[in-house]
């Protein structure tokens, strides 16, 4: 931008110009403003960038206990088998911070209730449903130690996706009833160009459908949309009182 308002400067007023020297060095603020407009883009950029690197940190301040985006990458990758040592481990992890933590006791509580939960549906596992239960259950959790103050919880389309970023309104069809769910930044990308987000399944009469579409009597989790669908309770405590009813 620097070199385009020189140029446009040279180019108004030639180099032999009777008028230039003393226009140009005495009272023309001109200079000034170029380079204002040329340094203070930059400027901006860099105050931007520092303010987003300063939110970054902050955010990991306030969220040191969050599961890794690793662990949720590797457990959508991992075979059933393989998901259910993932989240054996991270149950075991959350164990250890609600022991350890320096959290308020209602926190702590909220913590080893959460995992103690997490522990219960582990042990109960038959599919990945499930399993994503127990991360979702974990995911609540550590938010309690976090003393996150609005926390949201998994993805709403697929919980392995990792934490939502937003609420967004959504309807299971073109004339169904509007629900307010939380979803992850691609799983929202995705809605917004009109596409089907990457959604996890469970089996109905035999056949793979999405979570939610199996009736909410037959399935917590499309009852809860692991977390989504709660408005006046915990994932852990609805998740328990089903444990209770079951047995
Ligand atoms: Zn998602």
């Amino acid at each position: 931008m620097a070199d385009r308002q020189n140029d446009r400067d040279h180019g108004s007023s030639p180099p032999h110009s009777p008028v230039l020297p003393s226009a140009a060095t005495t009272t023309d603020p001109s200079p000034l403003r170029f380079l204002f407009l040329a340094v203070g883009p930059l400027l901006l950029v860099a105050a931007v960038g520092l303010l987003l690197r300063r939110r970054s940190r902050l955010r990991d301040f306030v969220q040191p206990l969050a599961i890794p985006r690793a662990v949720f990458a590797a457990a959508r990758r991992a075979d059933e088998a393989g998901l259910r040592e993932r989240a054996a481990e991270e149950v075991v992890r959350l164990a250890g911070h609600a022991q350890n933590a320096r959290a308020a006791p209602t926190a702590a509580e909220r913590a080893r209730v959460a995992c103690a939960t997490a522990e219960a549906v582990l042990q109960r596992a038959c599919g990945v449903p499930d399993l994503a239960g127990v991360f979702a259950l974990l995911h609540e959790g550590r938010t309690a130690l976090d003393r996150s103050k609005a926390p949201l919880p998994l993805c709403f389309f697929h919980p392995l996706h990792g934490p939502a970023v937003r609420h967004i309104p959504w309807r299971r069809s073109e004339d169904g009833e509007r629900f307010q769910i939380s979803a992850c930044a691609t799983c929202i990308r995705a809605l917004r160009a009109h596409r089907e987000p990457d959604t996890l399944t469970d089996q109905q009469d035999g056949h793979p459908v999405p979570y939610f579409d199996v009736p909410p009597e037959h399935s917590v989790w499309s009852a809860t949309g692991y977390g989504s669908l709660l408005t006046d309770t915990s994932l852990a405590a609805h998740v328990q009182r089903e444990l209770d009813h079951s047995r």
